[in-house]
């Protein structure tokens, strides 16, 4: 299994020493977890930080085996203000991280889907009432952050009988910092100029998405996130969704990186529990 760049006490140690850091610092980890931390307030994008996926499939044709090390169990994440789920999918929403977390975080805002928020309640084991439900274009805020909700496809924009996205993209604004966490995606037609709209600092986009003559992960490719986060104009391109579960992963070197470099967008890699700061 490939180590985390930082884990558990170690990861602890990073975060506090990054405190008093001015501007917003942003940790992979893994899959599409992201924590960021932003005037000491914190926040949470999909986190999935258990091996419920690789128990549920151990015994089945499809197993979930782990790539990469888990960074921090979720039961010692303190000061955690909101946390997103950008839909129903277990690496995306999962009990395991959840529950520990927002017994930990007892204040914690959690952010789904208001089409998903039944099912999210059901699989959390909590009153509907307790979670943020967003549609599109719905902002929310809590203390330095507000978030504004836009539509993901994955791999089509569905919504419910009323209209309302079972996937979701978020935008975070933390001060004067806008980040786009796109949850799982492909292109979709007005998303890049949606996206510019927002003048974006930094975009958190996967790139396992397959081939588009055999397109089958519903997420966007290496060559897609980077051409995306140019077209959109965003500062800084983050590639996600990889180094996770065997059956399902991308090496950034193969489109991401090369892409990048063609078209000049910055772009920076990180490990599994290693933070950069804006
Ligand atoms: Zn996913």
């Amino acid at each position: 299994m490939k180590p985390a760049f930082l884990k558990d006490q170690a990861f602890l140690a990073d975060i506090k020493a990054h405190r008093g850091d001015p501007g917003l610092r942003v940790w992979w980890l893994g899959q599409s977890g992201f924590l960021l931390h932003y005037d000491s307030h914190f926040a949470l994008f999909d986190s999935y930080l258990s091996d419920s996926l690789t128990h549920k499939y151990a015994a089945t044709d499809k197993p979930h085996i782990r790539l990469t090390e888990r960074v921090i169990d979720p039961a010692l994440l303190a000061n955690i203000s909101l946390v997103t789920s950008s839909h129903n999918h277990t690496d995306h929403l999962d009990a395991d991280t959840l529950l520990p977390l927002r017994a930990a975080n007892p204040n914690l805002a959690l952010i789904v889907p208001e089409a998903n928020r039944a099912f999210a309640a059901e699989r959390l084991h909590c009153d509907p009432a307790s979670l943020t439900g967003l549609i599109d274009g719905q902002q929310f805020e809590l203390g330095p952050f507000t978030l504004e909700a836009l539509p993901a496809a994955h791999e089509a924009l569905d919504t419910d009988e009323l209209g309302r996205h079972h996937y979701l993209g978020y935008v975070l604004t933390a001060g004067p910092y806008r980040v786009y966490h796109s949850g799982d995606t492909v292109l979709y037609e007005g998303l890049a100029e949606r996206l510019s709209a927002f003048d974006l600092h930094l975009a958190l986009l996967p790139i396992n998405g397959a081939k588009p003559e055999r397109r089958v992960a519903g997420n966007l490719s290496g060559n897609e996130a980077a051409v995306l986060a140019r077209q959109a104009g965003i500062g800084l391109v983050i590639p996600c969704h990889y180094d996770m579960f065997a059956f399902n992963t991308a090496d950034p070197e193969d489109e991401f990186i090369p892409t990048c470099k063609a078209i000049r967008q910055a772009h920076r890699i990180l490990r599994n529990g290693e933070g950069v700061t804006l």
